[in-house]
């Protein structure tokens, strides 16, 4: 069996916390985009952990950890994260996890770029996690960057960095004034930060489709959400890769696997963090109530989320991207305190509804939310496990949510444990 995780919606939907529920019946899981801009909480008896670049199943004894090809990787970072895990008890070594030799390395110069950029920008700012995820991501298409691989040649990879380095000073030097970059201090860096990797390295495709021959089951962790995605999100205001399910065989360093099902983590309201446009967003007290009782600050960035109410036309969208197959649905405690609930079913934009197409980026500026307001259950849930158990209300909000979206929730999420989730039958 193959399984992609998948954000529904602008990220932090709570995949980490999925995945390490659902790794249990799973062999493998691997990250395949993006960088350690995600952060994926998981809190189990282990203690609670956030996750940046290592896959959320490195916490199941057992399960092995591939970093996909479509990842790019701060070595410094990782090596730090993982030393923060082992320190934790963690056991980490070739063994559990498998670095593809494809993956792309996240450079200083490339955080250092993303910094100058949003300080250029200055009130027009991205909101970029200043990760240097979008510089390393330019690099890697303008085939300047460097692979996990090259470390394991280094003589060979060193004869590169003189001429990276005076290709980058072009930019960091002569366009933004900067001090230079030293070809030196890069020589350091990746005998200080990247040799260590060396026996992690492979060619992970390789790896999965022998586990796949053998019918190991294979979970993908996506990063981000749909509407974050650099092709089908609200560019420019995405990140730089490809955060869709259909994307993940290729991120994965194995192309010909085929996905089996998709699971769409949506949240049971909507947050986002970073610029952009967010139709149904709340203001004032009533986002600060949200904000507080969903603990939305980001966990990277630990900056205030933006929230608001479910977002059906945004979320239908997502799910069709994604192409999903079930949903988990997270944090419904989070709406507990409400008596009311208002959920986002339409978009007005001009003289029209619209409920089916989520519109161009440029147009949902002028798109304004269409709000209907259902009875909440305004008691704890967090202690429920079994469907029944849940107060009418929340079914009632549960399956309207599947008829908005006609698509099925599988399981819905009550806390941040492990445990704390209802699977559907
Ligand atoms: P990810 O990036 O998609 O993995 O999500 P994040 O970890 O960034 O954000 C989700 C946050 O919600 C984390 O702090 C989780 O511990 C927490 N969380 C996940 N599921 C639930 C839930 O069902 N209820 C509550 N109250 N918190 C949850
Ligand atoms: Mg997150």
């Amino acid at each position: 069996m193959k399984t992609t995780i998948v954000g529904i919606n602008w990220g932090d939907e709570g995949k980490g916390r999925m995945v390490d529920l659902l790794s249990e019946k799973y062999d493998i899981v691997c990250r395949y985009q993006g960088g350690n801009n995600a952060g994926h909480t998981v809190v189990n008896h282990k203690g609670k952990f956030i996750l940046n670049l290592l896959p959320s199943g490195i916490l199941r004894e057992g399960v092995v950890n591939v970093m996909g090809s479509g990842m790019v990787i701060d070595i410094q970072h990782l090596t730090e994260e993982i030393q923060r895990l082992k320190d934790a008890g963690i056991a980490i070594a070739p063994e559990n996890l498998k670095i593809s030799d494809r993956a792309v390395i996240t450079m200083p110069y490339n955080i250092l770029q993303d910094c100058l950029e949003e300080e250029r920008l200055a009130d027009k700012k991205f909101g970029s996690t200043k990760k240097g995820i979008a510089p390393v991501y330019a690099d890697k298409y303008l085939k300047k960057s460097f692979r996990m691989g090259e470390l394991k040649n280094f003589a060979t990879m060193k004869k590169r960095i003189a001429d990276i380095v005076a290709w980058k000073n072009l930019t960091i030097e002569k366009a933004y004034a900067n001090k230079a970059i030293q070809t030196a201090d890069i020589v350091a860096y990746f005998e200080k930060y990247g040799l260590h990797f060396v026996d992690y390295i492979c060619d992970t495709g390789l790896y999965l489709t022998e586990a796949s021959k053998q019918n190991k089951n294979i979970l993908f962790e996506a990063q981000l959400g749909a509407l974050r995605d650099i092709d089908f999100g609200i560019y420019p205001y995405t990140s730089s890769s490809s955060t869709i399910s259909a994307y993940a065989p290729i991120g994965a360093g194995a192309p010909n696997l085929k996905i089996d099902n998709s699971i769409g983590i949506m949240k049971a309201y909507s947050t986002c963090v970073g610029e952009g446009p967010f139709v149904a967003e709340y203001h004032g007290d009533k986002a600060e109530e949200l904000r507080i009782a969903g603990g939305e600050y980001g966990a990277v960035t630990k900056r205030p989320r933006r929230v608001g109410p479910f977002d059906a036309v945004a979320s239908k969208y997502g799910i069709r991207c994604q192409g999903a197959t079930e949903i988990a649905l997270t944090k419904l405690d989070v709406l507990s305190r409400y008596k009311e609930i208002e959920i986002c079913i339409a978009y007005a934009y001009k003289e029209q509804e619209l409920t089916k197409k989520f519109p161009f980026t440029d147009l949902l500026e002028d798109c304004k939310p269409i709000y209907r307001k259902v009875k909440g259950w305004n008691c704890d849930i967090s202690k429920c496990r079994t469907w029944e158990s849940l107060p009418k209300e929340a079914q009632d909000y549960i399956l309207y949510l599947e008829r908005l979206c006609d698509c099925k929730i599988k399981y819905i999420s009550v806390g941040a444990e492990r445990e704390a989730y209802i699977e559907r039958k």
